[in-house]
């Protein structure tokens, strides 16, 4: 099946203007610079190829000086003399300047992405303005407490006066995955400006324009020279020199659970601290009392949206016997509704996947798993000119010992099981090396809570899937993660404590 020639255009000037300078620079010191060296590469629209920039591709000396950068920022008083009234509402303003450029940011998204245009403009950068308004809120209510002490301290008559204080961490490496990429940026950015380090993002390279828009637009906020340094590049080179610097001290990761392990090991040489949010095989397990009005519609969205490229994507599906029939039918009927297009088309459901090469393994999960006896009920069909489409797939008979069932395809492909009983049904959740998310189908609150509490992952939802915000903590258990982002936790992430002892 090919799709007709994708061509569309922004309609907003801000993005007209930002792609009429079709070559991006780095964000150093608070100046955009070329890499040293010169070396660039380019970002294209997966819909239809278009190329919509040449950015610059950092190197190692670049690295040095962004680093640098933000430890001299780290020191300044610039920064460090900012009171936390002053710094919440620096990331107030930035919340604010997202929000005056939504439509805009969103547009940039899709293009570089494929997103659809809502999925952006109602959904991941008003996201983005909330994870900064949230965070700002924390800047002025970062507090230690004083402790009374139980030992003695000779000479006798003398006392102990103990507190602790929370200090910032100090110079932060974010490197954020393709997905989501102004959202991902957001919630490392937002705590990590609240606790008062510094930063240095490195955005993926598959889709690096929102960050560099978000940098003018922190610098028109008011953020000091050198808070926040962007350095696109390569994740082999950039991502790595990161991630082995001396004077980093600590990553904020998300992305593979691949390149999570090879961060751990880089990270080592310092002993950086380090968050990672990493994969995910998310299971939906569908109660016979569940309301089906609410699962289909509710599994449906959780594993399509964005493709279906969402860590949390519920693309197991263990269906009691007595509904697994009318799920199947129903997925089907709601894959089928979803319109395929170019992400700017208003009529568009579903756009590209990030590129050809993640439309081809999505493919190849697909086809390998028909080879081995899987049923594909919807979908199964890689399209359009650049063959980066991937049609929304419902699929059956499946093993769980099928590579499909157990590692992440990152695509809009979800494999629904039978199960009989309900200890069956969490040994099929549970049968994963990830431990991301999950999902519970029923209306029996009990059952609901009680199976809530046997799922081995960081996130489970009642009736609902991918439901997100700023308050509630997100990370993965087993090999989807370290650490928590959002709520208090992520600002934890952010932040050292110190105790101060003193005899008086
Ligand atoms: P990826 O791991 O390939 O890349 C993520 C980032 O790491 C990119 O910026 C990349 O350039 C960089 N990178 C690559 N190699 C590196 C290295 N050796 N050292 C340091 N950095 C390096 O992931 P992706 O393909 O961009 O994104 C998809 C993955 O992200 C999926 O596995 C998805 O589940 C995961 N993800 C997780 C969450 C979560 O919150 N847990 C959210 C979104 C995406």
């Amino acid at each position: 099946m090919t799709m007709p020639i994708l061509s569309f255009e922004p309609a907003t000037d801000g993005a007209k203007g930002f792609l009429s300078q079709p070559r991006k620079k780095l964000l150093i010191d608070g100046a955009w610079v070329d890499a040293a060296g010169g070396a660039t590469f380019d970002t294209h629209d997966p819909a239809n190829g278009r190329h919509l920039a040449e950015l610059a591709a950092a190197s190692n000396e670049d690295v040095d000086a962004a680093v640098a950068a933000a430890r001299r920022a780290f020191e300044s008083d610039a920064w460090r003399g900012l009171t936390p009234s002053a710094r919440g509402r620096l990331l107030w303003r930035i919340a604010d300047l997202i929000d005056a450029h939504v439509d805009e940011l969103a547009e940039l998204e899709t293009l570089d992405q494929g997103k659809s245009l809502r999925t952006g403009r109602f959904g991941e950068i008003p996201a983005s303005a909330e994870q900064f308004r949230y965070f700002a809120g924390f800047a002025t209510k970062i507090l230690g407490t004083t402790i009374p002490t139980s030992i003695g301290y000779q000479p006798a008559g003398k006392k102990i006066f103990a507190y602790t204080t929370r200090e910032p961490i100090g110079v932060v490496a974010a490197i954020t995955p393709w997905n989501s990429p102004m959202l991902m940026a957001a919630m490392k950015l937002a705590p990590a400006l609240a606790a008062g380090c510094t930063v240095v993002l490195k955005p993926a390279e598959e889709t690096s324009l929102t960050a560099l828009r978000l940098g003018e637009l922190m610098i028109e906020a008011g953020l000091p020279a050198g808070v926040v340094n962007i350095l696109t590049g390569l994740g082999e080179t950039v991502g790595a020199a990161l991630t082995a610097h001396p004077d980093v001290d600590k990553v904020a990761f998300t992305g593979s659970t691949e390149v999570g392990k090879l961060i751990v090991g880089a990270a080592r040489g310092n002993l950086k601290k380090l968050t990672l949010e990493l994969g995910g095989k998310s299971p939906a397990i569908v109660m016979p009392d569940a309301d089906m009005t609410l699962a289909v519609p509710g599994i449906a969205r959780g594993i399509f949206a964005n493709g279906g490229q969402v860590c949390v994507a519920g693309s197991r599906v263990y269906a009691h016997r007595a509904v697994y029939d009318e799920l199947i039918d129903g997925l089907a009927n709601e894959a089928g509704k979803l319109r395929l297009g170019h992400g700017l088309d208003p009529q568009t459901d579903l756009g590209p996947l990030v590129n050809r090469k993640q439309a081809d393994r999505v493919a190849s999960y697909v086809s390998e798993g028909a080879a081995n006896g899987a049923e594909i009920v919807a979908g199964g069909v890689q399209t359009g000119e650049q063959q980066t489409f991937f049609e929304p797939t419902v699929i059956t008979s499946v093993r769980q010992d099928m590579r499909m069932m157990q590692e992440e395809i990152f695509g809009p492909v979800v494999a629904v099981t039978p199960f009989d009983d309900v200890d069956e049904a969490i040994t099929f959740a549970n049968d994963s090396l990830y431990g991301l998310a999950g999902s519970v189908w029923t209306q029996d609150l009990s059952a609901a809570h009680r199976l809530a509490s046997r799922i081995r992952s960081g996130t489970v939802w009642i009736n609902c899937h991918s439901y997100f915000s700023p308050e509630l903590p997100k990370g993965g258990h087993k090999q989807s993660g370290w650490g928590y982002e959002n709520g208090a936790p992520g600002l934890d992430n952010y932040l050292e404590m110190k105790t101060v002892c003193a005899v008086i």
